[in-house]
C-alpha cells in the first residue's frame, strides 16, 4: 500500500525549524504581556459570509485563495485566511463592545489555496495583535512599536524595515480611486489580465501586483498624499511623531497598500531583503470601516499579523537557536537501576532540571549517548551506588568522577 502524502503546501515542521517556531510564539507571549494585550482564541473555521463581506469579494483572499465547503447541514463554512475578520466578528457577537478599547492577541493556523514556494504555503500560522475601539493614532503607534519590540527581542531586525503609508480618511482615498482608474485606464493595455480586472472594482489592488507588467506603472501612479485631507494628514503625523518618540525606524511607502478592502489611514509592512520574494514577515493597518461591514456599528481599530514561518526562518538564519543540552544524563545500569532512575529523574525535574535518561543498549553506548546529548554531567548508577543510595557524578568535559549521595548531587551540579 503506498503512504499517503501530506497536502501540498502543508508543512511538518521538525528540528531548529519547529524551535525557532516556538521561540516566535514564546517570544510574542511575553511582548505582547508587556503591553498588555489580553489573550483571545478563535474558530479555525467561520461562515464564510465573515471574510467575503469583510475582506472584500474582489480581493485575491476571497476570489482565489478561500477554503471553502458546505458542511453536512449545507451551510457554507471557511478555514479563516486571517485573524481579523474573525475577531472583529466575535467582538460584535460577544458584545465585546464594553471592553472597548480592546487590546487582544491571538496566533494559530490560516489557510489560503496559493502557489506553494519558500515562505509561502497553503497552511501557514501568524501570530496577531489588534485594538479594537480606538479612534486614536497613538493605538497605530503602540502597536507599531510593538511590533518593532517583538522583532527586535528575536533578534531579526538586520535588513528588515517598516514601510509606511496612509491611504487617508474615506473622502481621500476615494479620491485618490478615482485618480488610479484614471491613470490605468491610459495604460489598460499593458497591463496584466489580473490589473485590467481589477481596474474598475478595485484599483488599489494593482499598486500591490507582484506582476512585472504592472510594476511599471506603479511607480508613476497617482500618490495618495496629493489627495490627503487635513485630518488624515494630521492623522498620519501622530503616527509618525508617536514613533519618533520611541525610537522606531521607519520609511514612507507611498504605493503600499494591503492585500485586503478593509484598510484605512495607516498601513504598514515590516519587509526583510533576506527571503526573497517573500520578503513581508508583518503586516497591517487601520480597519475603521471593518465592523460595518459586518452589520455592526462604526468601531474604529488597528491591528497586524505577522507569518511565524517567516519570523521563523529569519530566527534560524540569524543563529538565534542554539540546540539545548539537557542539565545532565543520567545512565542506569541494570533493571533494578532503570527503575529507581526513573524515580530519581523525577525528583530531578520536579526541581526544574532538565533531565536525559538513557534505556537503550549497553554501558558503553548509553555513555557516548549521554555526552552526545551535550549534558555538562553524567549520573551513573549501577546496582552498587543504588545499594549505597549514591550515584556517580561524571563531569563530561574534564572526566573526573566522583560517588556522591543522591541528595547531595543537585548542590554538586550547581542547580
Ligand atoms: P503576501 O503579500 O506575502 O501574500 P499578504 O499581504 O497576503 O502577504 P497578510 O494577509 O497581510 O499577507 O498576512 C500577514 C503576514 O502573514 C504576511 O506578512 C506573511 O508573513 C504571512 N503570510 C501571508 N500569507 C502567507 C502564506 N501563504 N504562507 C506563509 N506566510 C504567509
Ligand atoms: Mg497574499
Amino acid at each position: 500500500m503506498e503512504t499517503p502524502q501530506a497536502i501540498r503546501g502543508t508543512q511538518d515542521i521538525f528540528g531548529a525549524e519547529a524551535e525557532a517556531f516556538a521561540h516566535v510564539v514564546e517570544t510574542f507571549e511575553r511582548v505582547r504581556k508587556l503591553y498588555r494585550f489580553r489573550r483571545v482564541e478563535m474558530p479555525v473555521f467561520e461562515k464564510t459570509e465573515v471574510f467575503s463581506r469583510s475582506i472584500g469579494e474582489t480581493t485575491d483572499v476571497v476570489s482565489k485563495e478561500m477554503y471553502s465547503f458546505e458542511d453536512r447541514g449545507g451551510e457554507s463554512l471557511t478555514l479563516r485566511p486571517e485573524f481579523t475578520a474573525g475577531i472583529a466578528r466575535a467582538y460584535l457577537t460577544n458584545g465585546w463592545q464594553q471592553h472597548a478599547p480592546l487590546k487582544v492577541a491571538t496566533h494559530g493556523p490560516l489557510f489560503r489555496y496559493e502557489r506553494p514556494q519558500k515562505g509561502r504555503y497553503r497552511q501557514f500560522h501568524q501570530i496577531d495583535a489588534e485594538i479594537i475601539g480606538a479612534a486614536e493614532p497613538a493605538a497605530d503607534a503602540e502597536l507599531l512599536i510593538m511590533a518593532d519590540q517583538l522583532l527586535k527581542e528575536l533578534g531579526i531586525t538586520d535588513g528588515v524595515t517598516l514601510q509606511l503609508n496612509t491611504l487617508g480618511d474615506a473622502a481621500s482615498r476615494d479620491a485618490w480611486r478615482a485618480a488610479l482608474v484614471e491613470y490605468f485606464r491610459a495604460h489598460k493595455g499593458s497591463l496584466s489580465e489580473d490589473s485590467q480586472d481589477r481596474l474598475e472594482r478595485n484599483p488599489l489592488r494593482i499598486l500591490d501586483s507582484k506582476d512585472p507588467r504592472d510594476k511599471a506603472f506603479v511607480a508613476d501612479a497617482p500618490r495618495i498624499d496629493d489627495f490627503l485631507s487635513g485630518e488624515a494628514q494630521d492623522f498620519f503625523g501622530k503616527v509618525t511623531t508617536g514613533l519618533d518618540a520611541a525610537g522606531v525606524a521607519w520609511t514612507r511607502a507611498p504605493s503600499l497598500v494591503r492585500g485586503l478592502d478593509y484598510y484605512r489611514h495607516t498601513a504598514f509592512e515590516f519587509v526583510t531583503d533576506r527571503l526573497g520574494a517573500q520578503g513581508t514577515v508583518l503586516g497591517g493597518g487601520r480597519y475603521d470601516g471593518l465592523m460595518e461591514s459586518l452589520g455592526g456599528p462604526h468601531t474604529p481599530a488597528v491591528g497586524w499579523a505577522a507569518g511565524i514561518e517567516r519570523l521563523a526562518m529569519l530566527v534560524v538564519d540569524a543563529g538565534e537557536i542554539a540546540p539545548e543540552s539537557p542539565d545532565l544524563a543520567i545512565v542506569p545500569l541494570g533493571a533494578a537501576a532503570e527503575t529507581a532512575c526513573l524515580g530519581l529523574a523525577a525528583t530531578l525535574r520536579r526541581s526544574g532540571l532538565s533531565v536525559e535518561i538513557g534505556f537503550r543498549g549497553n554501558m558503553k553506548k548509553r555513555m557516548s549517548r549521554a555526552n552526545d546529548s551535550g549534558a555538562r554531567f553524567a549520573l551513573i548508577v549501577g546496582d552498587d551506588e543504588l545499594a549505597a543510595g549514591e550515584a556517580m557524578v561524571k563531569d563530561l568535559a574534564t572526566g573526573d568522577q566522583e560517588r556522591l549521595p543522591l541528595h547531595a548531587i543537585p548542590a554538586r551540579i550547581g542547580a
